[in-house]
């Protein structure tokens, strides 16, 4: 495989950027390497600066549910970008994608749009700080929330672990405001609940974990968080940025339908374009400048660009059995590298919810807490995710990171990838 122009690109950009990227996971250092360049997409392809093809299975980490460059989206985009990127000031476009969105929702009723998946959380923070009058936050060990401060945080043994930091940078006075729990555990939760409720102002958590592994959660566990948010007059925050339009139109909570006090979405909403928002009822959301006290703005929150994006994308989740669709194309990839697997022997699971997939050196059928992954076998996956490079099958270069499946990929492209990753797993285990 040709990769010279990668190469050349990737030291360059060590001299101008941190790493030479723009957000870490990029700089392949958990599978060794050189990160790809990518200079175009279409569909379920992607194309490098050494004019290498890929069938593509990270789709921007999610955002790319029609695939790249769908003819629709890239329309809109245009057409709306001729008359001007950003006025500061209040679009119509603003309206219709809120209402496209509110309309087919059925738990929320107000929305506030940012630019990102980290601002949409950080401001759900702030506002269920805001709304309960409380200041500590809940978070479950393997759930990514964006690198907010107080969220960056990392779980140690015991109850009640106050959070030490992954990151530098980040003062002891903001982890301790977080409680660091593991996933799927009921009773630690309540155990904290019964303890600290009055402290506490909000449980947050993916309700499909999808950032450190694909982490199932069970219904019963999600609905416990519910009934105890609700006891204790905590708020519960879904963090949707992935699952948010991806496995349905109201994603884990219309999956789950389980009723959140807010929801965050990111990714998917911007029709690859950069959009967040946060979203929940008229009487938590009335607590948001200028209704209520809680401060939050953006410069570019709302760009109307970016509207279009999402309105033409989410237009098009909404067809009739867009997500049957979806679900059926990763059930066959699963089921597919499935059958190899078992008829192998090897020690993989892998499985999927909705179009979002992973697949894990593990003997058990599915995981749901992130101590259950073993990292031990992640120089495995680097050999794995370098071997299916070689054959044209791009995923996020990390162990950790899930798949996508987007309406663009084809049954023909679904089977190629089923034969290079049982191709990739016998090179790989034998
Ligand atoms: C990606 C992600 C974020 C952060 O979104 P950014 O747009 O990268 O800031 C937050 N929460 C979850 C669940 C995510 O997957």
């Amino acid at each position: 495989m040709k990769s010279s122009n990668s190469q050349q690109l990737f030291e360059k950009a060590k001299t101008l950027m941190p790493g030479g990227v723009n957000s870490p996971v990029r700089a392949f250092n958990s599978v060794g390497g050189t990160p790809v360049f990518m200079k175009q997409g279409k569909g379920a392809y992607i194309t490098d600066e050494d004019d290498n093809q890929y069938i593509d299975y990270c789709c921007s980490w999610g955002p790319l549910i029609l695939g790249h460059a769908n003819e629709n989206t890239e329309n809109a985009i245009i057409e709306t970008v001729r008359k001007g990127t950003s006025f500061g000031a209040p679009t119509a476009l603003e309206n219709e994608l809120a209402e496209l969105i509110i309309s087919n929702h059925s738990y929320i009723e107000k929305i506030r749009f940012v630019s990102s998946g980290t601002e949409a959380v950080m401001s759900a923070l702030r506002l269920a700080r805001g709304v309960t009058g409380k200041s500590k936050i809940i978070k479950f060990e393997g759930c990514y929330h964006g690198h907010v401060d107080s969220l960056l945080v990392k779980a140690g043994s015991g109850l009640v672990t106050l959070g030490e930091s992954t990151s530098s940078g980040v003062p002891t006075s903001f982890t301790n405001e977080t409680i660091v729990l593991p996933l799927n555990d009921e009773e630690k939760v309540e155990t904290t609940l019964e303890q600290m409720h009055s402290e506490i102002a909000a449980i947050i958590i993916e309700p499909i974990p999808a950032n450190n592994g694909l982490l199932l959660q069970s219904h019963k566990f999600l609905l416990h968080l519910r009934e105890l948010c609700t006891k204790y007059n905590v708020l519960l925050i879904f963090d949707e940025v992935i699952s948010g339009f991806r496995v349905g139109f109201e994603g884990a909570t219309g999956l789950y339908k389980i009723q959140p006090d807010i929801i965050t979405f990111g990714k998917i909403i911007g029709g690859g374009m950069p959009v967040g928002a946060y979203a929940s009822s008229h009487a938590i959301m009335n607590h948001v400048s200028p209704l209520g006290n809680v401060y939050q703005a953006g410069t570019l929150s709302g760009n109307p660009v970016a509207m279009s994006a999402g309105i033409a994308q989410l237009k098009a989740c909404l067809q009739e059995d867009f997500y049957h669709h979806l679900q059926h194309k990763a059930d066959r990839l699963v089921d597919g590298v499935k059958k190899h697997i078992e008829a192998k022997g090897y020690e993989i699971t892998i499985y999927n919810i909705g179009s979002i997939f992973w697949f894990a050196f593990s003997d058990m059928s599915h995981l749901t807490r992130a101590d259950q992954i073993n990292s031990g076998k992640m120089s495995l996956f680097a050999k794995v995710y370098h071997h299916l490079l070689e054959n044209g099958i791009y995923f996020g270069p990390s162990g950790y990171e899930v798949g996508f499946v987007s309406a663009a990929h084809s049954n023909e492209d679904i089977d190629k990838t089923i034969a290079a990753m049982c191709n990739a797993f016998d090179t790989v285990l034998n």
